[in-house]
């Protein structure tokens, strides 16, 4: 035995301690898998869109952020074929450097027009926007306070950017008054930051008490409208559309600093993201948002397919209104008592435990419907997340309402 492994190269004997020598994340992998928490991906091999071809089965889709249908239109995709034509396929450089196109501005000036802000910067990913923004905005001398259910980026941000950080309970206003009371005097600038349309439960937040808040005590907002851009609001520019805090003039928020956050990926059916607000904000930003000054530009496919989408949000408002329309159908036919508060396309069924939640999910494949089980420690408990589609049908929706009850 021993001749034979002397008789071994040196990388032979390299690759067979490697196969053969366990690491410590194998243990932590092995206490993921008990606690039912291991999750793997799941090949779609079809168009994005409310039917999808997964693992070799046809399945209705519950489980995308593809709100409007977008991500599989042919105008998006002519776009993106335009742009990679013109352009090519990378950006090649920062924003800063050798990556900036015209298209990047369109984009930019589109955003602000749909969000009624100043100006817009884009970044390549709504978790980059929030990272950056944070970032720049506060540091150790200052103090953040987030919601609880905040989404990751908004909370990774947070710990980046170094200032002291309190989460208050979910969506809970008093919570909020009485932390900013106890602890905003001992800090030079406050933010607070929120997801306007929570992304795992699918509630609202209250922006005009968040905003109130904000202004009594000095505080800058941030607002994630991942969820509710090309979704919420008359003309889908988001929650602050819809709570009507975008006319700011005469309200007793007035001098509060708003700052938008999003995603281009969700209902614009792209990749990227952005910040919109005041001009001054985003040329700050341009000079101190790491994540968009040191990362390269987002590329003219994903651009040009973006800036696509917000003109087809702006000029078909009939996608959004059939959208409302099944999530109206829904939250009728499905039983309130298991039921998550929501006021969005995003409807949750609780569970008590994650086994449950994923014998459902099973069950739920087995008769033709893809909607996933989201576990701790993604969520506090165990539950199926559903997303309505304005590309849903009736039929999609009667099937789904089967296979629950
Ligand atoms: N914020 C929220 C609330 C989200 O749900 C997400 C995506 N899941 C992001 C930010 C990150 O956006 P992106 O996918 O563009 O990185």
């Amino acid at each position: 035995m021993l001749g034979w492994d002397r008789s071994r190269s040196q990388s032979e004997k390299l690759i067979l301690s490697k196969e053969t020598k366990s690491s410590w994340w194998d243990k932590s992998l092995k206490t993921i898998h008990r606690a039912k928490w291991y999750r793997s991906v799941k090949e779609i091999s079809s168009l994005p869109g409310a039917v999808i071809e997964l693992e070799g089965r046809s399945l209705i889709n519950f489980a995308s952020n593809d709100y409007l249908g977008l991500a599989g239109d042919p105008r998006l995709i002519s776009a993106a074929v335009a742009a990679t034509q013109k352009y090519g396929t990378g950006s090649t450089g920062s924003r800063l450097l050798t990556g900036h196109r015209k298209l990047h501005r369109d984009l930019e000036q589109a955003i602000a027009a749909l969000k009624q802000t100043e100006d817009a910067l884009v970044f390549s990913s709504g978790y980059l926007a929030n990272l950056g923004t944070i970032s720049a905005l506060v540091g150790e001398k200052d103090l953040i306070l987030g919601d609880q259910y905040n989404h990751s980026s908004l909370k990774n941000g947070a710990k980046l950017s170094q200032a002291r950080i309190i989460d208050y309970l979910h969506c809970d206003m008093a919570d909020l008054a009485q932390k900013l009371q106890e602890h905003r005097s001992r800090y030079r600038r406050c933010l607070i930051t929120t997801d306007s349309v929570f992304s795992m439960d699918g509630d609202l937040a209250p922006l005009p008490e968040l905003l109130s808040l904000a202004s009594q005590h000095q505080a800058m907002l941030l607002v994630d409208e991942a969820h509710a851009t090309g979704v919420m609001g008359a003309r889908g520019a988001g929650c602050v559309e819809y709570w009507q805090c975008n006319n700011r003039q005469s309200s007793s928020w007035a001098d509060c600093e708003l700052i938008q956050i999003g995603t281009l990926s969700k209902a614009l059916g792209s990749l990227g993201g952005y910040v919109a607000g005041k001009a001054s904000l985003i040329d700050y930003l341009r000079n101190r948002a790491a994540t968009w000054i040191y990362t390269t530009a987002l590329s003219p496919a994903d651009t040009a397919a973006a800036l696509t989408a917000i003109a087809v949000i702006q000029d078909e408002p009939a996608i959004k209104e059939q959208l409302w329309r099944n999530i109206k159908y829904l939250k009728q036919q499905l039983s309130s008592d298991n039921l998550l508060p929501s006021q969005s396309p995003i409807i949750c069924l609780k569970f008590d435990s994650p086994t449950t939640a994923l014998n459902k999910s099973q069950q739920l494949q087995e008769a033709g419907i893809f909607a996933p089980a989201i576990r701790p420690p993604t969520v506090p408990t165990s539950r199926i997340r559903l997303s309505v589609m304005a590309t849903h049908t009736l039929e999609h929706l009667k099937t789904l309402v089967r296979a629950i009850s």
